[in-house]
């Protein structure tokens, strides 16, 4: 991730038109907490220390709330522009939360389960004092799923006692994770790009798609995409991309590169192999970047021909090829609207540990969609009375919301 991600470009512009004053924008500038440990893990071959980190950026609305990501390339800087994005998520879905980010730098496909049980057990007690259902709720992210957060709900518990399934959300359904969880990011993904193609009065009936990322996001995205009456062109992984013009069969495909452990590159029964990068450039009426952050910078900005780019992925367009995008007329729809559906099923599902209660699929499928729609009127509200794109108008909704609550806690 570059140092030109537009999230702190877009805090600060909002800072300035919302003529905030100095003090309170050091406030939201800054993160509340740094928290970086060491894990040392014993491995056939000698001791290899792993480093971990957790930025716990505000928490003037609610808890601290963000993923764990274990990625190689994870550090500190990448936490912290993380975490600031989980603050403006949470706040324009309106949910009791802040934010935070966190994870350990590592390669989880080099490690076996008993090495990523024992380093997400041991992260977890360092941390311990500094999490709690009151305090800081992690949740999945790239390199983790409700397994890890199994792992951290057993360690939460054995340092402090009892039980508390509500100290991290995306569990497994056994141990009090919540229906409709595993796929509410890419569920979220196609409710809102359903809602911005209306704005747009393209609809989604016969739209092309492209999908950079088919992992837990871009997955499930492309299916109900699908289902609605989309065709997906394309989809890329991390290994290769696959294109057929007259669309994919995503739920195939997906389960035959499950079944054979393959690349979508290498299940060429469903389409014409093609290099990863020109998932970006073909000719779509949107493209969904679902993988990684910095995927669309300046050097491949003018390439993208789409009408429109839903941000599923965090961070996935630097500023300059924001700008790009803008100067050609393309749409964006921001990520910390695009792919708040996870932490909406997450914020469900800590409500549901907390009372006791276990809803149905349905029922929070429905609660997410009202949350999420909420936001997305909201959004659309400001984008139109002020003429702004729609990074602009929900940066300058979630960023007020923190100030307010800031300001009449008395932030210190
Ligand atoms: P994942 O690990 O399940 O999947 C990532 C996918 O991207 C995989 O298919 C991987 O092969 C692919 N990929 C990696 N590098 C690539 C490259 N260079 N080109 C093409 N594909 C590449 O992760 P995920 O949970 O789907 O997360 C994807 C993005 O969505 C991340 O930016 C994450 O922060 C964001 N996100 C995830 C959630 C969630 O609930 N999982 C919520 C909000 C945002």
């Amino acid at each position: 991730m570059s140092n030109g991600n537009c999230g702190a470009n877009y805090l600060n512009w909002a800072l300035k038109h919302l003529n905030m004053d100095e003090t309170l924008c050091a406030y939201l500038q800054t993160p509340y907490r740094v928290i970086s440990v060491e894990l040392p893990l014993p491995r056939e071959d000698g001791i290899v220390v792993f480093k971990g980190y957790r930025v716990q950026h505000n928490h003037a609305r609610g808890p601290f709330k963000g993923g764990l990501r274990y990625h190689p390339d994870l550090n500190l800087e990448h936490a912290h522009a993380l975490a600031e994005l989980m603050t403006w998520k949470t706040a324009l879905m309106n949910i009791p939360f802040g934010g935070a980010k966190g994870g350990i730098t590592c390669n989880p496909a080099e490690l076996d389960e008993r090495e990523l049980e024992f380093l997400t057990k041991l992260y977890t007690r360092r941390m311990a004092r500094l999490l709690g259902p009151d305090c800081d709720i992690p949740a999945p992210d790239m390199g983790t799923g409700p397994q890890e957060m199994a792992w951290i709900y057993d360690a939460y518990g054995g340092y402090q006692g009892g039980h508390h399934p509500d100290v991290v959300t995306g569990k497994p359904l056994q141990l009090g994770g919540s229906a409709g969880r595993v796929a509410a990011t890419g569920r979220g993904v196609f409710l809102v790009t359903k809602w911005a193609a209306e704005a747009l009065d393209m609809g989604l009936k016969n739209k092309t798609i492209a999908i950079q990322g088919f992992g837990n996001v871009g997955a499930y995205a492309a299916q109900y995409l699908q289902k609605a009456g989309c065709k997906i062109i394309a989809v890329s992984d991390a290994n290769g991309a696959i294109c057929n013009k007259e669309g994919l069969d995503t739920k195939a495909l997906l389960k035959t590169c499950n079944e054979k452990n393959i690349s979508v590159g290498k299940a060429t029964s469903y389409g014409e192999s093609i290099e990863q990068d020109q998932v970006l450039s073909l000719d779509v009426d949107i493209l969904i970047p679902a993988a990684i952050g910095d995927a669309i910078h300046k050097n491949n900005a003018s390439k993208i021909n789409a009408r429109m780019v839903v941000e599923a992925a965090n961070m996935p367009i630097t500023h300059e090829g924001e700008k790009i995008l803008a100067k050609n007329d393309i749409v964006i729809i921001p990520d910390i609207m695009a792919n708040a559906g996870g932490v909406t099923v997450s914020y469900l599902e800590w409500i549901q540990n907390r009372s006791g209660l276990i809803w149905s699929e349905k029922e929070v499928e429905e609660r997410t969609e009202e949350i999420m729609h909420q936001a997305w009127k909201s959004l659309c509200e400001r984008h139109r009375q002020k003429e702004l794109s729609y990074r602009q108008a929900a940066y300058l909704i979630a960023v007020e919301r923190v100030a307010q609550s800031s300001e009449l806690r008395g932030y210190a």
